[in-house]
C-alpha cells in the first residue's frame, strides 16, 4: 500500500475536492450516492477507486443506503472492466483506518483488474485456533449484532 496519508479536515479532503471538479480527475460515473473514478496510481490498468459522493471517513460512517450503493457501483465497474480491461482475476480492496491500509480518509473501495504475477500481495498470517475459539468469538459477534443498530442517516 502507498505510504502516502491525506490528513486533510474532513469535507476538504482530496475526494471531496475531487467530487466538486476543484481538482482533476478522470471519472467513469457518477450518481447520487457514489463516484467512481480511475486510481492515480493504476496498480493495473483499469484500477478504479468507488467512493462515497458524501464525506464518510470509512465504512462504519456509511449509511445502509451508501453501502448498498458502492457494492452496485462496484459491480457495474468490475464488469465494465472485464470488457475493457480483460483479466483473469479481479480484486475489491477496501482499507478502514491507518493501520487497515487506509491512506485516504474518504470512504472508497479499489477496483482492481487481476493478472497472474501482477505483483500485487497481501500477507495473511493464518492463526487457525480451533472450534472451541471460533464459536467463542461468533457468539461474541452474534451478542453484538443483537444491539440495536445504530441511527440511520438515510
Ligand atoms: P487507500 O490506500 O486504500 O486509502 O487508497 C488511496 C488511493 O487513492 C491510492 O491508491 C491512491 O493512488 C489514490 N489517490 C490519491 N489521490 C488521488 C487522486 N487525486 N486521484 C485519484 N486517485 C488518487
Ligand atoms: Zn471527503
Amino acid at each position: 500500500m502507498p505510504h502516502f496519508v491525506d490528513t486533510s479536515p474532513a469535507g476538504e479532503c482530496i475526494f471531496c475536492r475531487l467530487a466538486a471538479r476543484e481538482i482533476p480527475s478522470a471519472i467513469v460515473h457518477e450518481d447520487d450516492l457514489t463516484i467512481a473514478f480511475m486510481d492515480i496510481g493504476q496498480v493495473n490498468p483499469g484500477h478504479v477507486l468507488v467512493a462515497t459522493r458524501r464525506h464518510a471517513d470509512n465504512l462504519l460512517e456509511l449509511t445502509d443506503a451508501e453501502a448498498a450503493a458502492v457494492m452496485q457501483t462496484a459491480r457495474h465497474i468490475a464488469l465494465a472492466a472485464q470488457k475493457a480491461f480483460p483479466s483473469a482475476g479481479l480484486t475489491l480492496l477496501q482499507a478502514n483506518g491507518a493501520e487497515g491500509g487506509q491512506t485516504v480518509r474518504h470512504f472508497h473501495m479499489h477496483v482492481v483488474p487481476r493478472h497472474a504475477n501482477d505483483g500485487i500481495e497481501l500477507t495473511w498470517p493464518r492463526k487457525e485456533p480451533g472450534a472451541a475459539v471460533l464459536a467463542d468469538y461468533a457468539l461474541k459477534l452474534k451478542s453484538a449484532l443483537a444491539l440495536p443498530p445504530a441511527p440511520s442517516k438515510d
